[in-house]
């Protein structure tokens, strides 16, 4: 018998409905747990006990909130093997993958518990005589949190924990396909000493709870991380007015190689940025471009670097890449590789691969021959497929770089240090990389793109108080202006 977990809602379980079998994409025959789907009752519930919370919680002391978030933090920490177990059980990225996450989710919210304490405000003599101005943060209220499958505990800790650090009340709903990490988040969470409905799980599908998260006017704000078609209902939805949205989206993530680039490097910030967690990571380097005189000679290295890469089940050591998320996801990878051949593009690998056991296995696709507006050069593939394309020099590659419409994270290899500091200057992404895989480990600086990839505040780090507090701006006459 497999495990069943709930949506939490003001503390409890919420029992009874329908359930989903949620199974392991390197092993379609081990069902990792089973899960009680959420219907809009649930989630209206969940949001009726985020906003009762909000009074208690808004009202504790930055102490008592960093002291909740150090305590889940050193939990997460402490059970990294065990949740990045389940991590790469659920959703098919490598154990040091998954691993790595896990550890990463437990930095984020140490990181918050410190950032709670930091000064936020500001006090100013006002151009009047004699009266004060005070510029503090305060809590926004109940946040819905909405996240994708690709991180399942990363990207929900570092919207849930500077949410939870500024004293904002949380309903999250994490993609149905990895309810497992998002439960055990949640448990943490609530059991590190946080009062009942401060943070409540909704374990459901996003067109049927998706709705009420995002326009219950007892909403404050949502924050989202998913697609770009998503991201676009949640924004046109009929909400209340003052509702804040933050949408981080898709993105078409460039890597320029240019002529003087150190080819090995090139080739692992290739490799790593664009299959790495199979090529599902919103700033996966899936297109790159490569100037003429090093095109052919990359094409060859990566090509033979690829000979040695493993295929496996995520939990096996040693492999490279783990399975595809699910069949719809693997569909998509291979439609895509159709539509490159179509529009003329040559692939290479791209195979869906057979093992012992039933999986989502696919090997990893390089695309070369095609142009920059072609389009695998303009969607994202999601998945574990590079296109190269060849580009005459620096200006054209830099030009093609910054055509894409989901600027994320853009890179550069280079040895000039002029054509480096170029580039960051001039890229339109909203995260450059300077002889670096793609983006994303630093939890203590902002994270976002630009273009179609980005809505509203940055998220993470210093960032991350501008969306989750409001400010506010008091005069004080504080006795009669004497002189
Ligand atoms: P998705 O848009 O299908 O789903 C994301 C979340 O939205 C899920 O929890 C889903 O249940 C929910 N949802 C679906 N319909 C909804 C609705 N009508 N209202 C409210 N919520 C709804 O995305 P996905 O397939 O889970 O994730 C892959 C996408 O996420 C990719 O495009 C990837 O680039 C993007 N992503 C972006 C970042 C970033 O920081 N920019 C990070 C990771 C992933």
């Amino acid at each position: 018998m497999s495990r069943t977990i709930t949506s939490v809602v003001g503390g409890s379980p919420v029992t009874g409905g329908s359930t989903h079998t949620d199974v392991n994409p390197s092993d379609l025959a081990d069902v990792v747990l089973e899960h009680g789907e959420a219907d809009v009752a649930v989630a209206q519930q969940a949001v009726a006990a985020a906003a009762q919370a909000f009074p208690t919680w808004s009202r504790t002391t930055p102490w008592q909130r960093s002291e909740v978030l150090d305590k889940a933090g050193s939990e997460v920490l402490a059970r990294a093997d065990e949740l990045g177990d389940l991590l790469a059980r659920e959703e098919g990225k490598t154990l040091p993958e998954a691993r790595g996450e896990v550890v990463r989710a437990g930095q984020i919210l140490k990181y918050f518990a410190g950032a709670v304490l930091q000064p936020h405000g500001h006090q100013l003599d006002s151009v009047r005589p004699g009266v004060d101005v005070s510029v503090t943060r305060e809590p926004i209220g109940v946040v819905s949190v909405i996240t994708p499958w690709n991180f399942p505990i990363a990207i929900p800790a570092w919207k849930i924990a500077p949410a939870l650090a500024f004293g904002n009340t949380v309903v999250f709903k994490p993609a149905e396909l990895v309810p497992g990490s998002a439960w055990e988040l949640v448990d943490i969470l609530n059991r590190s000493g946080l009062p009942e409905g401060a943070l409540n799980l909704v374990l459901g599908r996003g067109s049927s709870v998706g709705p009420t998260l995002t326009t219950d006017a007892a909403v404050n704000a949502v924050t989202f991380t998913g697609s770009v078609a998503t991201g676009r209902l949640i924004l046109d939805a009929p909400a209340p007015l003052g509702r804040k949205v933050q949408l981080e989206l898709g993105g078409k993530n460039p890597l320029v190689i240019v002529d003087d680039a150190d080819l090995a490097l090139a080739v692992e910030c290739l490799v790593q940025g664009g299959f790495g967690s199979t090529g599902q990571r919103c700033t996966a380097s899936s297109f790159a471009v490569a100037t003429d005189s090093i095109h052919d000679r990359l094409v060859e290295a990566v090509q033979e670097r690829l000979g040695r890469w493993s295929v496996g089940d995520a939990r096996t050591p040693g492999i490279d890449m783990g399975p595809v998320v699910d069949p719809s996801q693997l569909r998509q990878n291979q439609h895509y590789l159709d539509v490159a051949r179509r529009e003329g593009g040559e692939v290479l690998g791209g195979e869906l691969v057979e093992l012992d056991t039933e999986g989502h296995y696919m090997s990893p696709a390089l695309v070369l021959g095609t142009s920059a507006g072609d389009t695998i050069n303009r969607e994202e593939v999601f998945g574990p497929v590079v296109s190269v394309v060849r580009v005459a020099d620096y200006a054209e590659a830099l030009a093609v770089a910054n055509s894409s419409a989901m600027n994320l994270s853009a890179g550069i290899c280079t040895t000039d240090l002029a054509t480096a500091a170029h580039f960051r200057r001039n890229s339109r992404a909203g995260m450059v990389m300077v002889n670096l895989p793609t983006a994303g480990v630093d939890f203590h600086v902002p994270f976002g793109g630009r273009g179609d990839s980005s809505y509203g505040p940055r998220e993470q780090g210093f960032a991350a108080i501008d969306f989750f507090t409001t400010s506010k701006t008091a005069y004080t006459l504080p006795g009669s202006p004497r002189n």
